[in-house]
């Protein structure tokens, strides 16, 4: 079957939630019974977003094969269930760098290489080289119609369109201007003239803002940007992200979207009840669970990032769904705790801590793991939460009073975490970009432990992204004082999990298990976090 191309493209402001869009669309498709897959374009000119400081781009998202990219492909993940590959995200630097690696090898055969169509012609082929044997590729467009740096990748959709069948979506904002009482639907006129101009007419036009689109602004907008009104489909802000699908379901988008490839739904189609009853359970249960995230990039001047800790707050959500207890979560700036103690914490169910960089907060961070240790509260440690919750145990469990990571402290007399030996190399030579251990590593669970209990299996895989490591040389006086490494690398070399077996719920490990934690199939670690927090403990005693 020949691919279907679907393009969601920006209008008038990013952050609007494209990502969301085009995830729920992806899932609408499955719904209908077709097979579909994903593409973020990213308009910058790093390779990857793996440089990026957290508190400007957010959290950097990890993929199975080790890249580190816009949360997006995330987004793409826990809609559509399944593994998007790193290939799956195409900046203006990856393309510019294999056409000027072409150049030097004279692929161009001497002539001159230019944007159109030597760069036109990359972004295409890298577009349509991921479609596999999907119905569908989605590509999102980050950014808005009317960016400089856009314009390459929205002609090479336009061009793709003219090759494959294609659809246009553009997704734009409307604001309710309060002062007037009124939606105002100008921007989305000027995001679809600026299309226009790079010879793209939208198919449908999906609204976002605080509010919904009555149908006179809809028929507005219809008639300004030469589409039906019809296809004017409404997205305001809704409690959850995950109810936009049925949202858009109940608008008829998904068979509004097969009808312009001339298809419909197909005969015993999947459908959306799995996950409308997930969607019911989280926002509807009775019983709410009080979940605090103590990190260090929670705080950037006055505001609160909301998407800093996105995969760990996504996936406390999909065990909440799964168990059918609502989600009360906070984040908490670990400074906090340095200055004002642990009093902030007493109302939490369970406690997370998740990865991170650097020295800043990091005392506020081992104060909670302590905390959480004598006070028998749920802890979950995600990577830099295994390594503090290992300084923590270190230094008030075993005496190891200045006890540390090399990371923030090189002269400390218990370096308890340490650079893994290959990583000194690449800092030496300043090889900072893709360096880390990246991407999904297996891990053998030891037996009797909670971890093993918990997974169900011996052998399991995590995605990773972390410098550092435990030391070796410190395990034995570790584990001599109680704590348990219930998992490490098949050649026992890594420290992957750790847990202490008297308490509740003292769990870290140095992957990411966030990262592959789905809507539909939550991470069964997670899961595990979330029945203590809820006092549902895993019975068992190494
Ligand atoms: N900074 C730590 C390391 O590099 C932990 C990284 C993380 O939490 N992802 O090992």
């Amino acid at each position: 079957m020949h691919t279907k191309y679907i393009f969601v493209l920006g209008g008038v402001l990013s952050g609007l939630g494209k990502g969301i869009v085009t995830s729920s669309i992806g899932k609408l498709l499955q719904s209908k019974g077709y097979t579909a897959t994903s593409v973020k374009i990213d308009p910058y000119i790093n390779l990857d977003a793996g440089t990026m400081r957290p508190t400007e781009h957010g959290e950097v998202w990890v993929t199975e094969d080790g890249g580190e990219i816009d949360q997006d492909l995330g987004n793409y993940e826990r809609f559509l269930g399944k593994n998007i590959p790193k290939r799956h995200n195409i900046t203006t630097g990856q393309v510019f760098l294999s056409v000027i690696e072409k150049e030097r090898k004279l692929e161009y055969g001497g002539r001159d290489v230019e944007m159109f169509p030597d760069i036109i012609n990359e972004i295409k082929s890298r577009i349509t080289s991921v479609a596999d044997d999907n119905d569908f590729v989605l590509v999102e467009v980050g950014g808005t119609s009317g960016d400089l740096e856009n314009q390459p990748f929205l002609h090479a959709c336009r061009e793709i369109g003219r090759e494959h069948p294609s659809v246009y979506i553009l997704v734009t904002y409307v604001p309710f201007l309060r002062n007037v009482g009124e939606l105002k639907t100008k921007p989305t006129q000027h995001a679809a003239m600026n299309l226009r101009q790079v010879g793209i007419f939208p198919d449908f036009i999906v609204t976002r803002g605080e509010r919904k689109v009555d149908e006179p602004r809809k028929a507005t907008i219809g008639k300004r940007c030469f589409i039906d009104s019809e296809n004017v489909i409404d997205d305001p802000d809704l409690e959850s992200i995950y109810q936009v699908p049925m949202f858009f379901e109940q608008q008829k988008f998904g068979e509004k979207i097969l009808k312009k490839f001339g298809i419909s739904a197909k005969e015993g189609a999947p459908g959306m009840a799995n996950w409308e009853e997930r969607v019911n359970k989280l926002m509807h249960s009775d019983k709410v669970v009080r979940i605090g995230v103590v990190g260090k990039y929670v705080k950037h001047g006055d505001s609160e990032h909301k998407d800093v800790y996105l995969s760990v707050l996504e996936a406390l959500k999909h065990a909440c769904a799964e168990i059918g207890v609502k989600p009360n979560i906070e984040q908490i700036q670990s400074t906090l705790i340095e200055e004002q103690g642990t009093s902030a914490l007493e109302k939490y169910d369970g406690i997370v801590v998740p990865g991170g960089f650097g020295a800043t907060g990091t005392e506020g961070i081992i104060t909670t793991i302590k905390y959480c240790r004598e006070n028998n509260v749920p802890f979950l440690g995600l990577c830099y939460g295994l390594q503090m919750a290992v300084i923590e145990f270190a230094r008030n469990v075993c005496g190891m009073d200045d006890a540390n990571t090399t990371e923030i402290n090189c002269d400390t007399h218990y370096p308890v975490i340490d650079f893994m030996p290959e990583q000194k190399d690449l800092i030496k030579l300043k090889q900072y970009g893709a360096t880390m251990r990246l991407g999904a590593y297996p891990a053998v669970l030891k037996e009797g432990s909670k971890v093993r209990e918990i997974y169900g299996q011996e052998f399991i895989s995590e995605r990773h992204r972390h410098r550092y490591e435990v030391n070796p040389e410190f395990i034995e006086q570790l584990e001599e004082k109680g704590l348990v490494f219930s998992g490490r690398s098949p050649d026992r070399r890594l420290m992957e999990f750790l847990e202490l077996p008297n308490h509740p719920f003292f769990i870290a490990t140095q992957s990411h298990p966030e990262f592959k934690s789905r809507f539909e199939t939550p991470s069964p670690l997670f899961k595990g976090f979330v029945n203590a927090a809820i006092g549902k403990t895993v019975q068992k005693t190494l």
